[in-house]
């Protein structure tokens, strides 16, 4: 079955549509860019999917089970992880505190926030090999709320890591990351990918961020998805053109 197979999704909050008849098919382990202008319902879709918001219409369906009418809680427990447009980190724990805590919960052990002293429990290891894979190894010990806009994503990655989800959703990774970072956070997203075989969408505003990361592109404008293709077909299309060029924010 497909990864997520949305159909014929609505979303209505007070008497305003914010998702109109959205379809969309994502096949097992692909990369999957959304682009649109600001406003277009990209997070929404993503609160749609992960369950922070309820659908009015139409159903989700997660590698074949329908988690329509799930909790954000029993969506997570299926296998669905996200990122918010807003940090969730711990910013006045270490960066390898963070992924430690998501170790610890995935492992099933209860929150520890002590400091520990031997730092070679399971928890831990396993932490530092996600805090390796993106990059952030010489930075374990800096307080999360203290480094840079693009370290906090790579470790937002690294957390989500450690509870290895079989679906991702990155809500804007990219934003406010210093365009020297852009890079190196790409990096991180495609070993991230590469690494796990998650199925992921992320959305991102620059479409030529998503050339040559993203197999496929789904295009938001006004609460649809206007047209699903391969970046280079996305680029080429003059619908996508006329409706995104000169809108986006
Ligand atoms: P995007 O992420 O593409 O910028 P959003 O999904 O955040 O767009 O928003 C889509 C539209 O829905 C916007 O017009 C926004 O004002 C509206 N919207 C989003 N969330 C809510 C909400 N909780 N209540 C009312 N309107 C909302
Ligand atoms: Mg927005
Ligand atoms: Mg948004």
């Amino acid at each position: 079955p497909p990864a997520l197979q949305i159909s014929g999704l609505g979303l209505q909050i007070g008497g305003a549509t914010i998702l109109k008849d959205v379809d969309l098919d994502v096949a097992p382990g692909a990369l999957i860019g959304v682009i649109g202008p600001n406003g277009a319902g990209k997070t929404t879709l993503f609160n749609a999917i992960s369950g922070v918001l309820r659908p009015t219409a139409g159903s989700i369906f997660m590698d074949g089970d329908d988690i329509t009418r799930m909790s954000v809680a029993q969506r997570a427990r299926a296998g669905l992880g996200r990122t918010f447009q807003t940090s969730s980190l711990f910013p006045r724990l270490t960066v390898l505190e963070n992924v430690r805590i998501a170790a610890q919960a995935a492992m099933g052990g209860s929150y520890s926030l002590l400091r520990f002293p031997h730092r070679s429990d399971a928890a831990t290891v396993l932490a530092r090999e996600k805090l390796h894979a993106v990059g952030m190894t010489h930075k374990e010990s800096a307080l999360a709320g203290d480094i840079s806009h693009g370290d906090k994503r790579k470790l937002e990655i690294a957390v989500l890591l450690a509870i290895s989800p079989r679906t991702v959703l990155l809500d804007e990774p990219m934003a406010g990351v210093a365009s020297g970072d852009v890079a190196g956070l790409v990096e991180s997203i495609r070993e991230f990918h590469r690494a796990t075989g998650c199925t992921l969408l992320m959305v991102e505003h620059h479409i030529d961020v998503l050339m040559g990361l993203v197999d496929k592109v789904a295009v938001m404008y006004f609460g649809s998805i206007i047209a699903f293709d391969t970046p280079q077909q996305i680029m080429a299309n003059p619908l996508v053109q006329s409706a995104y060029l000169g809108s986006a924010a």
